[in-house]
């Protein structure tokens, strides 16, 4: 399904940057796409077939071991999309995307992009843009996992996943969040109850809903504040380069 130009582009920050020219050319070429929980878009060392880029679904990048056990090393919301190795020249993902929010998300052919490459300046650039994003977050999730406690990266986790989707309610079950944090079951468990107690976040059946932001923040480790950086450094940088490939007077603001 061909979608009409318009809304849904406007809601990823990448397209709603992509100059008209590109986009011209780029909108016949994508689709809307219905994302549901647990999907996997994208495989480990397997040929990306499409980029998505989230409008309110949210896709986490994981590394799995031999035995299908995952564990969460970013997330993706509408600041960007999957796929953006292919900007590289890569013909392969470097990790398992999987969809962690269901949602939507307009989807590319990588092989639209790939044979386009020339014509489509802007995205190539935004895209390498958001995959030094995505290695600063890869260096700062590992070093977490050996650093910080429990309570703090799962502290953590939440509010990352607040702030880079917009939602305050996740359906996560324990077992689903324990595999995503890479912490053991009744470690997630206890931590969450402890967090309830607290006030910072309501669990329901298979559901955590964020009830104070600010509280999990300070029970988190500085790892939020270095992501959050990231992504900020990274939003401005695509900003600018916006801003320089607009001509004089359609600047975005
Ligand atoms: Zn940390």
């Amino acid at each position: 399904m061909s979608i009409a130009p318009g809304a849904e582009i406007g809601n990823n920050y990448i397209l709603s940057l992509v100059p008209e020219q590109e986009l011209e050319f780029l909108r016949p070429h994508f689709e809307v796409a219905q994302l549901h929980m647990g999907e996997i878009v994208e495989e480990a060392r397997k040929p990306v077939q499409f980029l998505y880029f989230p409008i309110d679904a949210a896709i986490s990048f994981t590394g799995r071991d031999e035995s299908g056990h995952t564990v969460d090393v970013t997330v993706t919301g509408k600041d960007g999309c999957s796929g953006s190795c292919v900007a590289q020249g890569s013909e392969t993902s470097a990790s398992t995307a999987m969809i962690q929010v269901s949602g939507a998300a307009l989807r590319l052919p990588a092989s639209v992009f790939k044979q386009n490459v020339d014509r489509l300046h802007f995205l190539r650039e935004a895209l390498i843009r958001y995959n030094l994003m995505l290695l600063r977050h890869a260096v700062i999730s590992t070093s977490c996992s050996q650093f910080h406690t429990g309570e703090q990266r799962l502290a953590r986790w939440l509010v990352a996943h607040g702030h880079r989707t917009g939602l305050e309610a996740f359906p996560f079950s324990v077992d689903f969040l324990a595999g995503q944090v890479g912490q053991r079951r009744t470690e997630v468990d206890a931590l969450l109850k402890e967090f309830q107690k607290q006030d910072l976040v309501k669990l329901e059946h298979n559901k955590v809903i964020l009830k104070d932001m600010a509280g999990l923040t300070k029970r988190a480790c500085p790892c939020v504040a270095k992501s959050e950086e990231a992504t900020e450094e990274y939003r401005r940088s695509l900003m600018q380069l916006a801003t320089s490939q607009q001509p004089e007077g359609i600047r975005p603001g």
